[in-house]
């Protein structure tokens, strides 16, 4: 029987060829990922991205966040300690779907409860945002990835759709996942700190974060990813418990809960203001990322260090 995966696999491949080469375009480098083995990993190039890390990067420098945050801090001077996760096997990638109804099947066993989690999260009714949004907006992704992006709220596109990160924001993050040589479907989670938009995307109130953030510590609970990235100020001051800001924390890693890698970089739809600071704030963005790849065994693209 002739089917018409071949067509589609090479269609896919040309499409994430062509994001990633707008997204170097628009970073002002250029090169092309290569997926390299990280030392001591068993990491196969198919599984690079899902292949969880039981041991601490000795190349890693992790800084302090905030005095006021432990959590974020390493618990013994500079050392890095996100050896919690527990080595997970993983036969295959797992779509994560948005809504409750349509429950994402997973062979990520650690993640049996996410689709209670989703389930929750659908009927949610803690705070107002819940009387304005259309859908609730929980991930998209894999639950078996071992790198997590994180936002802060769905905007216009994502409550008409119920999946995270879909409007213009969420093409060019897709652009930036593409350029690390990675599919936005298969090898990565992306879920937002606020399930619900807030009206006029307006940015989220304190207590909105406070009460809907422990749905996603459990969704990162669940995923349990090696490295967390933080997608702009909101994001990170949620996931870190800080006030400082997103242009000084950008850059260094740091550890949510006090073990597990985080990366605060720029929001795409800070990316996509223009501005003067637009070029190079792409290019740090950019810079972080390569970071990220660096740790999770991705070679950075030649000339683009
Ligand atoms: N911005 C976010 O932070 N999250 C989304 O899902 C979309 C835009």
């Amino acid at each position: 029987m002739v089917t018409d995966e071949p067509r589609e696999e090479l269609g896919a491949i040309a499409a994430s060829l062509r994001a990633y080469l707008e997204w170097q375009e628009e970073a002002g480098t250029s090169g092309f990922p290569r997926r390299r083995a990280p030392a001591g990993s068993t990491a196969s190039a198919a599984g690079v991205a899902t292949a969880r890390s039981t041991r601490a990067s000795p190349a890693t420098e992790i800084t302090a966040t905030a005095p006021t945050n432990e959590s974020a801090s390493p618990p013994t001077g500079g050392t890095t300690t996100y050896a919690a996760n527990a080595p997970v096997s993983h036969a295959s990638h797992a779509t994560m779907s948005a809504s409750a109804d349509a429950s994402p099947s997973t062979t990520n066993a650690a993640a049996i409860r996410l689709p209670e989690i989703a389930a929750q999260v659908a009927s949610c009714t803690r705070c107002s945002l819940s009387t304005s949004r259309t859908k609730t907006v929980f991930a998209r992704g894999s639950a078996a990835a071992a790198l997590c992006f994180v936002g802060e709220a769905p905007g216009a596109d994502e409550d008409a759709q119920g999946l995270p990160f879909v409007g213009r924001a969420g093409q060019l993050l897709d652009r930036m996942i593409a350029a690390m040589g990675l599919s936005p479907e298969r090898d990565v989670y992306i879920c937002n700190v606020i399930k619900c938009r807030p009206p006029d995307n307006r940015r989220p109130e304190p207590d909105e974060i406070a009460t809907c953030i422990p749905y996603l510590h459990e969704q990162l609970a669940q995923i349990r990813p090696r490295v967390i990235v933080g997608l702009g100020n909101t994001a990170v001051a949620a996931l870190l418990d800080t006030k400082i800001g997103i242009t000084k924390l950008r850059g260094q890693w740091k550890l949510y809960r006090g073990q597990t890698l985080l990366m605060p970089t720029y929001h795409p739809s800070y990316l996509l203001r223009p501005s003067p600071q637009q070029a190079e704030a792409k290019r740090q963005a950019w810079q972080d990322l390569q970071l990220v790849m660096k740790e999770l065994g991705l070679t950075a693209p030649k000339g683009s260090d």
